[in-house]
């Protein structure tokens, strides 16, 4: 690529999302077209089926909730039927579907099932389109981070995401080392580092060792299902319950505009609460009363003190994760030499207090919490595609957790354990547990119990054409690879006939590969349209001024005209092209407005010519 090809670092938040890029050499946030630098995680279709995105799909989320996809990070590339989809279901006002293999989940919108990863590829291409009029220029070449506790199922779903909105991804990398690499950038440290990350909703925290130019992480552990959205559904919860105590046991939770007020109430409290110490819920109207008729209204004091107690255990939860991956990592928490806090959920001072309280040291505030992924991401972007001899930066990431397969007895069998350095290659032997056995069905697995039953199936595949032979007596070496981006790959080998069979896990991102083609193709007919949506804007401001240009012209021209022998009937003329520019304007039909300009140009250059301005073809025309 040339030197200057334009790159982006994503940070693909649950609740919002940040891009970011590297401009002579130093890293900096890309505010939208609007000027935000934060973009809402959300997508909806509006009524008319237009698809909106970011902080226009967050303005209509009230009036629309149930095409109004918001958190999608909490399921992409989950499994129909787990536990935490179906605990999602009970909260969120969009309808979720399996997915035609009934694996994965779809999220209705307008009457369209919606891939998770398709919704995710929306915020991204917003994301990617604000970077372009940014560069004023295409940019396709992309960093995107997640969660460090992703598994390889989440990952994938990700990296097709990001397939899916024209981008290129060059490296997927986690949260918690990405906002290290920010924090460390330029700066010469030597120390550990914990990156404690609680965001929208997830939750991460990493033990790095930072040298000048090594990232090592050492462990990673975290909680995908731990965020924001849990603290704000706590406040929602305590609203409904006192709600339905004083009005006869009527749960708001069934009305879907009412959730999502409630949603949006609940989240500005809690921000409120970061500052003051007492927030005011109004909502009006909420409800109506049992005969139908009465209008209902909420009004309660929340206070910090109450905010603390309600959530309490979720701070304890992220608490005890931390202590437990430092035990992972072998450090004591005096080996610590910083504490980075990242996320917004930070921002509350309880969390803020217990991180103090377990680490026995003040935390970093010295970065952004929202901005700083993003920007370690655009840092990771430059230094894998502008590599700078000597300036180079190592990234040793760790797998975050056990990853290996069914054995018999519905065991688990680890053959990577977590906090392994990546990339990373593997293998183990196995042998047939019956006589003759021919085939061997390998089922992957990720996750931290004994049991396979209890960790996530990450895809399965069958080894055929083995030699028949008494059980015990084949060998089959399973291998394992991760890459740098902490995808997984697997393969069996028999080891007498080298018979080999090998797969990319792919099975829970839900997307086959035909199913991605079919959205790629409908993709490309979205942006076309949408292109043509702008180009045929851009045409009808154009045409618009040029029609006032004319009418502006006209009484000089009729003027000229009166004592000329020549163009009488220009005017009528252009009376004529300004008719039909108009009727072009409202067909909305960009082929009609390309018809019409050609005219409505020259009609504007005779003008220009007998009222008196530049001869055609004149100087200063
Ligand atoms: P992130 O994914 O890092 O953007 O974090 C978003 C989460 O942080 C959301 O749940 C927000 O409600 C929450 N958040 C943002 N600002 C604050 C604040 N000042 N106090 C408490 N929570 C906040």
């Amino acid at each position: 690529m040339s030197e200057n090809e334009p790159f982006i670092g994503i940070d693909l938040g649950t609740t919002n999302s940040v891009v970011a890029t590297v401009i002579d050499g130093v890293p900096r946030v890309i505010a939208s077209r609007t000027g935000q630098t934060l973009t809402p995680s959300i997508v909806a279709v509006a009524r008319n089926g237009k698809r909106l995105v970011g902080h226009m799909a967050k303005r209509q989320a009230i009036t629309n909730a149930e095409n109004t996809a918001y958190a999608v990070k909490r399921l992409i590339g989950r499994r129909w039927g787990s536990l935490e989809v179906e605990d999602a279901r009970k909260v969120l006002p969009y309808e979720l579907v399996p997915g035609p293999e009934g694996a994965d989940i779809r999220a209705m919108l307008g009457g369209r099932a919606f891939a998770i990863p398709e919704v995710s590829a929306l915020v991204l291409a917003e994301l990617k389109a604000d970077a372009e009029s940014f560069f004023g220029r295409r940019v396709t070449k992309a960093v995107i981070t997640v969660p460090a506790y992703f598994n390889d199922g989440q990952r994938k779903a990700t990296r097709d995401a990001g397939r899916i909105a024209g981008l290129e991804v060059v490296r997927v990398i986690n949260e918690p080392t990405s906002a290290a690499l920010a924090y460390g950038f330029g700066k010469q440290m030597e120390k550990k580092v914990v990156v404690f990350d609680l965001g929208g909703g997830t939750f991460d925290v990493s033990v790095l060792d930072v040298g000048k130019s090594v990232y090592d992480v050492i462990a990673v552990g975290g909680d995908t299902y731990l965020g924001g959205e849990d603290f704000d559904r706590r406040i929602i919860d305590w609203l409904v319950f006192s709600f339905a105590q004083e009005h006869e046991a009527l749960d708001l939770r069934q009305d879907k505009m009412a959730l999502q007020r409630l949603r949006d109430a609940a989240e500005r409290a809690k921000i409120e609460l970061s500052e003051g110490q007492q927030a005011a819920i109004h909502l009006p109207f909420l409800a109506s009363g049992s005969d139908g008729k009465a209008a209902l209204h909420l009004d309660r004091q929340l206070t910090r003190e109450k905010l603390e107690d309600l959530t309490r255990d979720l701070v304890d939860r992220a608490i005890a994760v931390a202590d437990r991956t430092l035990r992972d990592a072998g450090v004591r928490v005096s080996q610590i030499g910083e504490v980075l806090l990242v996320g917004g959920m930070t921002r509350m001072p309880r969390v803020q207090q217990a991180v103090k309280t377990f680490f026995g040291r003040e935390p970093s505030r010295g970065v952004h919490p929202e901005e700083v992924v993003a920007l370690g991401a655009a840092i990771q972007a430059h230094a894998l595609l502008h590599p700078q001899k000597g300036k180079e930066v190592l990234l040793l990431d760790v797998t975050p957790q056990n990853l290996g397969i069914m054995v018999v007895g519905g065991y688990f069998a680890t053959i990577i354990p977590r906090n392994t350095t990546v990339p990373t290659s593997q293998s183990h032997l196995f042998t047939t547990v019956q006589d003759n056995q021919t085939t061997v069905r390998i089922a992957v697995l990720q996750g931290a119990s004994d049991k396979a039953m209890e960790n996530e199936l990450l895809g399965e595949f069958v080894l055929e054409g083995i030699r028949p032979a008494r059980r015990g007596e084949i060998e089959i070496e399973v291998t394992f690879d991760i890459s740098a981006d902490g995808i997984v790959g697997v393969s069996a080998r028999d080891s007498a006939t080298g018979t080999r069979q090998s797969i990319t896990v792919t099975a829970t991102s839900g997307l086959t590969e035909s199913e991605m083609r079919r959205i790629l193709e409908e993709n490309l007919d979205e942006q076309l349209t949408r292109r043509q949506v702008g180009d045929f804007e851009r045409l009808r401001d154009r045409t618009r001024t040029v029609i006032v240009e004319i009418e502006a012209l006209a009484p000089a021209v009729k003027e000229a005209l009166a004592r000329s022998r020549f163009g009488k009937d220009a005017v009528l003329r252009a009376e004529e092209v300004v008719a039909r520019a108009r009727a072009a304007m409202e067909s909305g039909d960009l082929q009609q407005m390309i018809g019409v300009e050609e005219q409505l140009d020259r009609a504007l250059q005779l003008f220009k010519g007998l009222a008196g301005g530049a001869p055609p073809g004149g100087k200063g025309a």
